[in-house]
C-alpha cells in the first residue's frame, strides 16, 4: 500500500465449483473488509457470472487491468466454471480436467464441456491446462489410491490441448458406459465409479 497507494485492495473469492474440498476455507474470509466471496453453489456462482440466464456466454472478471474470461463448464459439478487468464495463457479447469480421476456427474454435460474447452482453446493461446489435483503416477493408466498423501512419482499438473482432445476421444470410446475407465494420462469415472 505504501508503494502503490490506493484506497484499498479488494479481494474477490471465486471457485471452480462447489465441492467441499474447494470451498472448505471460505469461512476464513467472512467479515474480512473489502472482500467479496461468491459461494460455489449453482445459484450463487452462475448468478454472479450471468450463466443462469445464458450458460453459453463468456463472462469477464476484471482483476484490475487483467481480465479473466470465464466459461460455464458443467459435467463434473453442476456449477463448474473454467477460467482463462490471457496474461499467462492458463486455462484453469478445476476438477473438470486434470491428470487424475475425472469424476463425471453428468455425462452429456461433461461431453459438451470438453468440446467447448477444445473449441475455446482453438481461439486463444493456451499455454497450460491446469486443473486442481494430480492423482496419476508416472505409469500410464495407473493412479495413486484415494487419500494418498505422498506421491513422489506423479506427473506434472499442467496438461496440453492434445490431452484435452484425448479426453474427448476417450469419451467417444466409452460411449457413456458407467464405471471406471483408465487411459494413459487420466481415468474417467462415470457415475458412482
Ligand atoms: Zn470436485
Amino acid at each position: 500500500m505504501a508503494e502503490h497507494p490506493r484506497d484499498a485492495y479488494t479481494l474477490l473469492v471465486l471457485h471452480t465449483h462447489g465441492h467441499g474440498d474447494h470451498v472448505a476455507a471460505d469461512a476464513q474470509f467472512t467479515d474480512r473488509p473489502h472482500t467479496t466471496v461468491v459461494p460455489g453453489d449453482r445459484n450463487s456462482a452462475w448468478g454472479y457470472f450471468g450463466f443462469t440466464d445464458d450458460p453459453g456466454r463468456v463472462a469477464r472478471v476484471d482483476l484490475g487491468g487483467r481480465v479473466l474470461e470465464c466459461l460455464a463448464t458443467p459435467g463434473h459439478h453442476e456449477a463448474a466454471v473454467t477460467y482463462y487468464d490471457p496474461h499467462t495463457g492458463f486455462l484453469l479447469t478445476g476438477d473438470t480436467v486434470y491428470p487424475g480421476r475425472l469424476y463425471v456427474e453428468d455425462w452429456d454435460a461433461f461431453g459438451r464441456t470438453v468440446d467447448r474447452l477444445i473449441a475455446f482453446a482453438d481461439t486463444r493461446p493456451v499455454t497450460h491446462v491446469l486443473g486442481c489435483h494430480i492423482e496419476m503416477t508416472d505409469k500410464p493408466g495407473v493412479d495413486y489410491p484415494v487419500l494418498t498423501t505422498y506421491q513422489p512419482d506423479e506427473p506434472p499438473l499442467q496438461m496440453t490441448i492434445g490431452q484435452l482432445r484425448s479426453i474427448r476421444e476417450a469419451m467417444d470410446e466409452i460411449g457413456g458406459r458407467p464405471g471406471r475407465h483408465a487411459f494413459p494420462d487420466f481415468i474417467i469415472c462415470n457415475g458412482d465409479a
